[in-house]
This record gives structure tokens, C-alpha cells and sequence, in this order.
């Protein structure tokens, strides 16, 4: 089966297709950067890694975009509130503290990072062609997008009018201003207001809107029409949809966006994440109790449509899954015994039927897997199928294999976790770390006991105040090459 996505503006699961053959142009609106990101994040970041993982593996050249929002009321306001006004400073390390939080659930970096910021001109050049077609008008406080001159009208995204969606949303639609003509308008450009960061442009000095950075980012950089646009659900209406009237009417073309990707949110024992309900967490919060990766598999097993409800039975869950999966890596990767094995042919293996079925098996759920995934990815199942598939390489690492049948199951078994939950689920920890034993050095096993007796020695002579004998000992360490380290918790040696 080929890909199928669930494409919000058609509101059902289309054949995926590509401008390009063979390759995939996608921008998923980033964070604003005035705080540390938080689960809500890390869930929209992990949806589009496993997007883009799964595209990767599909054979597509993925250039993925996502945007960093670096001039907003709330990084002006947070920034005068706590750094004397210093919003670049605020906003180099909110983008540094997002890298940290990204890499550490290992999210695959993005291939382009772009600021807004640098994109004013763009952002102008838009808006200029906006008002020159007459979708756009000057007001005294900016420019504003004059709705009414669209094609398309507000719910092209979410299937509801603009006052409908409104009133759900609490009536708290971004963009208000004083000079609009018509209540559904929102603002290209904002005229500047005392204290605040600005930037020239024909309508005098202001900064740019929100909704027109992400259409000035992508078109930059996609130079017209691109295959998936992806966001959180929340960014559907007023964000997304403006960006359809501005986009559509600049460049001409519609679709601009061919499949609107969009995932769900995150509840917290039942209910919505919010500061005053005190159960709002940054990730770096929750990465003080919890593994990484751990929160990875926990946000991946569920579809990224649906809503997630995070509490204590999910983390534990997940950490109960991810052990299994950890755990039978390691034993997969210790049974191996020779480097290259004689590699296993499909379907007709080893020395029993019992070993081909196995293998048989093993081989549908990674089919199973693949079919989930291009099921408008499916990451619940597909995390089924390797939970199965851990089952299977247990009993297949039981099963009393000879020598050479059990390294080449260990070695295939390696691989089938490495590609699956390693490079598309992406819980998979390194090799390295899963290995890694305390060193142990041969000459210092060697030496060990006498040395352990020398200190014990050592220690009664100084409780005797024998200072000879506790000098003679001090030479006969320094012989040996051993240096002594006196701590609270006792003699602490190493070699030299
Ligand atoms: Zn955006």
C-alpha cells in the first residue's frame, strides 16, 4: 500500500503525491521563542520527526523547514519584564534551550532553521504585492489582509465559520487592531509602538505579523507550491488559514499547500496543560524525572491525530515498553559471536521449521509495521509490531539454536531493531552506551588484593601512629605504581 495522509483541508486520507518525484518539501510552524518549549511541543516535534523519519525511509529527499518566531508581543513583553528589554538575548538562549530539548528526544534536526527576522523583506515585498492586488489596505496602526477579497473564506481549514471558531476559542483571535475595516481582518504589518523593536518599510516603521512570517519563510524558500505545511491542531484557525488567503492570493496558486498536516494536543491527567492549573511542564522539567526516550516512546504510542493524555500510567507504561525493547537489543547485539554472518536467506532459514517460521514472522510484523505507517503514520501500531516482534526474537534467542544459526538470528534481529525502532521510532539508545561495561584493566586486577591488604595494613599503622610502618607501605604503593587518594569515604587508588 501506498502512502495515505489525513489532508485537513479535505478533511479525509488522500493518496500522498509529490510536487517533485522522489522528493518532499515540508514547513511545520515553529516555536516563539520566549521560554523554554514544553510538552505541548514536544509532542508536535516528535508527530512531524516521525513524519519525516517515515518519508526518509520511504526513499523521498526531504527538505523540511521550521521557522523560529523571533519578534512577537510576547518575547517583547518577557524580554522587558526580565532582561532590561534584551530580546536577541532572550531569543539566542530560548533557541539554544530548544536545540537541547529537540536533541535530547532525538528529533532529527530540521534542514533549515530560518528566522523571522531575517525575512523582513520578504515579509514586506508580500505584503506590497498583497496591497497592490488589493487584498490588503493601509490603516493608521499597519496593513491589514481585507478578508472579504479572498476566494476562499475562513474555514477552509477547520470547517467552521470565523465567529463559530471564534466563540470556541474563547473569542481570543490574534491580530486586533484599531484600523480594520472588517472584524475578520488581521494584520500584515503593526505600526510601531514605543519601546519596541522596529524595522522600515513603505508604511513607515512597525514590525510584521505572525501570519505573514510563515508564508514569507516557506515561499522563500520553496520559491512557490509545497507538498505538506504541518503544525499543532490549534494552529489551524486564525494561523493556517490566513496563511491560505495570503499565500493564495500573492502567489496565484491553489492549492499553495498540498496536504495540511495537523496533530493533536496534550492533556495532563485529564486536562488542558495551563499555568494555573499548575500542571504545565517545559520538557526540561520532565526530563528530570523521566528518560528521553522514554517521553518519546510514551508521545509516539498514539496516533499523532489524536489527543494524548499524559499521567502516571502512560510514563510507566512506557517505560515498561521501552525496557522490553532495550533489553532484547542488548541480548540480540551480546549473541552475536562473529562480525559479518552468512546472511540469512528469506523465508528458508536455519537448521529447523521452527526457526523459519520465526523468521517468517518476523518478517510480516516488520510488513505490519510498514503498513501502519503509511496509514497516515500510525506510530500506535507500528510500536505494536515491534513489541511483537521483541516477543519473537526472545523465543527465537531461546530456541537451542547451533552456533552459527544463533549468530546469524542475533545479527538479523540486530538489524530488524535498528531499523525499526531505531531509525524510524528513533528509541533505540546507541550501541555504544548499551555496551559499554566498566573498564576493567588487566594489571590493576592483577595487583588488587595485595593492594587492598597494603591499605588495610596502612590504615592500622596510622591508627597505631607506626609511622615507619606506614611510610614503608606509602614506598611499596609508589613501587607498584599505585597512587592513593585519601577521601571521606575511605582510600581511593588508581595506577599510574
Ligand atoms: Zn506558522
Amino acid at each position: 500500500m501506498a502512502l495515505r495522509v489525513h489532508d485537513t483541508r479535505r478533511r479525509e486520507k488522500v493518496p500522498f503525491t509529490t510536487l517533485r518525484p522522489g522528493r518532499v518539501s515540508m514547513y511545520v510552524c515553529g516555536v516563539t521563542v520566549y521560554d523554554r518549549c514544553h510538552l505541548g511541543h514536544a509532542r508536535c516535534y516528535l508527530a512531524f520527526d516521525l513524519i519525516h523519519r517515515w518519508l526518509e525511509a520511504s526513499g523521498y529527499d526531504v527538505d523540511y523547514v521550521q521557522n523560529f518566531t523571533d519578534i512577537e508581543d510576547k518575547i517583547i513583553a518577557r524580554a522587558n519584564e526580565s532582561r532590561g528589554g534584551d530580546w536577541q538575548g532572550l531569543v539566542d538562549d530560548m533557541i539554544q534551550g530548544y536545540y537541547e530539548d529537540m536533541d535530547a528526544l532525538n528529533i532529527l534536526r530540521a534542514d533549515h532553521y530560518p528566522r523571522c527576522t531575517e525575512h523582513v523583506d520578504g515579509m514586506i515585498a508580500i505584503i506590497q504585492d498583497l496591497i497592490e492586488r488589493d487584498h490588503a489596505y493601509v490603516a493608521d496602526d499597519g496593513v491589514y489582509f481585507h478578508v472579504a477579497s479572498a476566494p476562499e473564506k475562513f474555514g477552509v481549514l477547520t470547517g467552521q465559520s470565523f465567529d463559530a471558531v471564534r466563540e470556541g476559542a474563547g473569542g481570543r483571535v490574534d491580530e486586533t487592531g484599531d484600523g480594520k475595516r472588517d472584524h475578520r481582518d488581521f494584520a500584515l504589518w503593526k505600526a510601531a509602538k514605543p519601546d519596541e523593536p522596529t524595522w522600515p518599510s513603505p508604511w513607515g516603521e512597525g514590525r510584521p505579523g505572525w501570519h505573514i512570517e510563515c508564508t514569507a519563510m516557506s515561499l522563500d524558500r520553496f520559491e512557490g507550491a509545497f507538498d505538506i505545511h504541518g503544525g499543532g491542531h490549534d494552529l489551524r484557525f486564525p494561523h493556517h488559514e490566513a496563511e491560505v488567503f495570503q499565500g493564495e492570493c500573492h502567489t496565484g496558486c491553489s492549492p499553495l499547500v498540498h496536504h495540511w498536516l495537523h496533530n493533536g494536543f496534550v492533556n495532563v491527567d485529564g486536562e488542558k496543560m495551563s499555568k494555573s492549573l499548575g500542571n504545565f511542564w517545559t520538557i526540561k522539567e520532565i526530563l528530570e524525572r523521566v528518560d528521553p526516550l522514554v517521553l518519546r516512546m510514551a508521545l509516539i504510542n498514539a496516533h499523532y491525530r489524536s489527543p494524548i493524555d499524559m499521567n502516571e500510567t502512560l510514563l510507566h507504561d512506557a517505560e515498561r515498553n521501552h525496557a522490553r525493547i532495550v533489553e532484547v537489543y542488548a541480548r540480540a547485539l551480546r549473541a552475536r559471536t562473529t562480525e559479518h554472518p552468512v546472511p540469512l536467506p528469506h523465508g528458508d532459514v536455519g537448521s529447523s521449521d521452527a526457526l523459519a517460521r520465526s523468521l517468517g514472522l518476523l518478517e510480516r510484523m516488520a510488513e505490519g509495521f510498514a503498513l501502519a505507517m503509511d496509514d497516515d503514520f500510525n506510530s500506535r501500531e507500528a510500536v505494536a509490531k515491534v513489541l511483537g516482534g521483541v516477543r519473537e526474537i526472545h523465543r527465537l534467542l531461546d530456541g537451542g539454536l547451533d552456533e552459527a544459526d544463533l549468530d546469524a538470528v542475533a545479527h538479523h534481529a540486530v538489524e530488524w531493531l535498528e531499523e525499526l525502532a531505531g531509525a524510524i521510532l528513533g528509541v533505540l539508545p546507541s550501541r555504544d552506551v548499551l555496551l559499554a561495561e566498566p573498564e576493567e584493566d588487566p594489571r590493576r586486577e592483577a595487583i588488587a588484593d595485595e593492594v587492598e591488604d597494603l591499605l588495610a595494613k596502612r590504615a592500622k599503622a596510622r591508627a597505631a601512629k607506626d609511622w615507619g610502618a606506614a611510610d614503608a607501605i606509602r614506598d611499596r604503593l609508589a613501587e607498584m605504581d599505585v597512587e592513593v587518594t585519601d577521601t571521606a569515604d575511605g582510600p581511593v587508588w588508581s595506577l599510574r
